[in-house]
């Protein structure tokens, strides 16, 4: 999921013109606590507090999907049409759903600020395991990701640094190369780690990549 952080109140205040309506995501934002339900409400009630009016709001399942943008967009819009700005309590990408789906004249508000690709661990607590860099390294570092695990992003491990299999940069932290050792040992791949990596190919890295399937999908 994408984990999420709410910005300063007042810079979003401050980009605020008019009356507001307010989407927020049901799933990623939701679960950052930064756009479900609940928060959502708190936003509205802090906006008023401020004597900025809130027109509506509605939160959708997934503020990514560009066709449930499209369907809460008809659903509410009259209501729309009276706010002077849409505020958008989602991660970028569901920002950009509202930027594509409403006319350009419409003013949108981010209200939040993206931080990371999150893993679940329990209701309070995500945690960041993949980067996304576009060139997967997990099948040669026995499945355990050196570029987000790993502070310096090292493909050839560990740095010098390490002591006691904890990593140089943080004393809490287990030194990542440590736990690639050890899976690979179990595993019996350790002759993958021993090869030296090749530095990253971060090309296939583009810029705003869409993925498009082809045959039948959902
Ligand atoms: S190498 Fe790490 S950052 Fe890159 S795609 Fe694989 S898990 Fe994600
Ligand atoms: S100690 Fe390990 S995890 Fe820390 S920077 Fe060095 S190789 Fe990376």
């Amino acid at each position: 999921m994408i984990v999420t952080k709410q910005k300063k109140l007042d810079e979003i205040i401050e980009k605020i013109k008019g009356s507001v309506f307010i989407f927020g995501c049901g799933i990623c934002s939701d679960t950052s606590r930064t756009g479900g339900r609940k928060e959502v409400e708190a936003m509205r009630l802090i906006l008023e507090d401020r004597d900025i009016a809130v027109e509506g709001t509605y939160v959708i399942d997934a503020m990514c999907h560009f066709q449930k943008v499209r369907k809460a967009v008809r659903d509410n819009k009259e209501v729309l049409s009276n706010a002077g700005t849409v505020l958008v309590l989602s991660c970028g990408s569901g920002v950009q759903s509202a930027v594509g789906v409403l006319p350009d004249t419409i003013k949108i508000v981010s209200g939040v600020d993206t931080v990371f690709l999150g893993n679940i661990e329990n209701l309070s607590s995500l945690k960041e395991m993949c980067s996304l860099c576009g060139n997967c390294v997990l099948n040669e570092t026995g499945g355990i990701c050196p570029v987000t695990l790993c502070p310096k992003g090292l493909l050839n491990g560990p740095c010098g640094g390490m002591k006691n299999y904890k990593c140089e940069i943080d004393e809490n932290l287990d030194c990542a190369w440590v736990k690639i050792y050890e899976r690979s040992i179990i595993q019996d791949t350790i002759k993958d780690i021993k090869k030296i990596a090749k530095p990253k190919d971060y090309s296939v890295k583009k810029p705003a990549a869409t993925l498009r399937f082809t045959g039948s999908h959902r």
